[in-house]
């Protein structure tokens, strides 16, 4: 089962919530276990992003429209 991330918009709570897919559709708002309140939200964590990257060439300041030569990313100008 997945956990997900959810934040409490009255206290600020950030807590982690064990559902399954069906139950966070019937729930998307769970009870903050620090105040009870049901005003939650979920929360989406910056994810890592290391495997994409790598499908994107780094952005080179010196190249705009040019090569520049010295960089890393001169392979993909
Ligand atoms: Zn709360």
């Amino acid at each position: 089962m997945p956990n997900y991330d959810f934040g409490c918009k009255q206290c600020n709570y950030e807590f982690e919530v064990k559902m399954s897919l069906k139950e966070k559709e019937e729930n998307p708002n769970p009870k903050c276990p620090q105040c009870g309140g049901t005003d939650t939200k979920q929360v989406f964590k910056t994810m890592q992003f290391n495997k994409s990257s790598s499908k994107t060439p780094p952005a080179c300041p010196n190249a705009v429209g040019r090569q520049c030569g010295s960089c890393p990313a001169a392979n993909f100008h």
